[in-house]
């Protein structure tokens, strides 16, 4: 896999106008800095999935669990149809071999954490993932996300940023020599790495490895990755 690294963004923080008010929330440090590495594969929900620019604003209702997608003033129910149309694109994103996403914050389509869900009466109480950002996560477990808020953070910014080049170089692996030879050779190269993250991981990852002859190839490729991706997700 020769290519840049592909990381899925929200549209709008590209410097899209396709938030519901016409506008944007360009983002110059992923445009300009983080860009220079990447190829974005933006994602707008609600324009894609069939809503105008401008639109009236949407919020999630109902229980943060599986909370509602609904017009603030009309109260327009648009769950149902923005599932249907999530499912389809992450199908076709399955094949775009990406390598992260960052999502717009608190957006009741694209966020992914902290949104707020409000209840009948109009009180925020707790908060939940938005329709898209959800399903995105349940689909794609074991990849970087993250939202354009959490990354201000530098070490949220630095810690997703490390998982993204670490996915990159499984992909690699996974495509090439994803022979036992070949994993015993990636995990020694990432073994420091993921000391410095969690010292239990490493020591589990270690074991899996030298008892991987116990496994199918699938079964200790997957073990690994979700470990491995769990593992540097910790901060270090
Ligand atoms: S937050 Fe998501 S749905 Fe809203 S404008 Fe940005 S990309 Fe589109």
């Amino acid at each position: 896999m020769g290519e840049k690294i592909k990381i899925g963004i929200s549209r709008c923080l590209l410097g899209e106008n396709v938030r519901y008010d016409g506008g944007h929330k360009l983002d110059h440090y992923l445009t300009e800095t983080l860009g220079m590495y990447v190829d974005w594969v933006g994602v707008c929900p609600e324009v894609e999935y069939g809503l105008p620019v401008p639109r009236e604003a949407m919020r999630l209702v109902g229980e943060p669990g599986s909370p509602r997608l609904l017009t603030i003033r009309t109260k327009v129910d648009h769950t149902e149809g923005m599932k249907k149309w999530a499912h389809s694109k992450l199908k076709e994103l399955e094949k775009e071999n990406l390598c992260g996403f960052i999502f717009k914050s608190k957006s009741p389509s694209s966020g992914i954490k902290g949104v707020k869900v409000y209840s009948e009466t109009g009180v925020p109480s707790k908060s939940g993932a938005g329709i898209f950002g959800g399903a995105f996560l349940n689909r794609f477990p074991l990849l970087p996300a993250e939202d354009d808020g959490r990354l201000h953070d530098p070490q949220l910014r630095e810690n997703f940023i490390e998982r993204v080049f670490v996915y990159r170089r499984w992909l690699d692996f996974a495509a090439g020599d994803s022979s036992m030879k070949g994993l015993v050779a990636f995990h020694t190269d990432h073994k420091f790495l993921l000391m410095a993250h969690s010292p239990e991981h490493y020591r589990r990852l270690g074991k899996l490895v030298a008892e991987g002859k116990k496994y199918r190839r699938e079964e200790l490729h997957s073990k690994y990755i979700r470990q491995l991706m769990d593992g540097l997700r910790l901060l270090a």
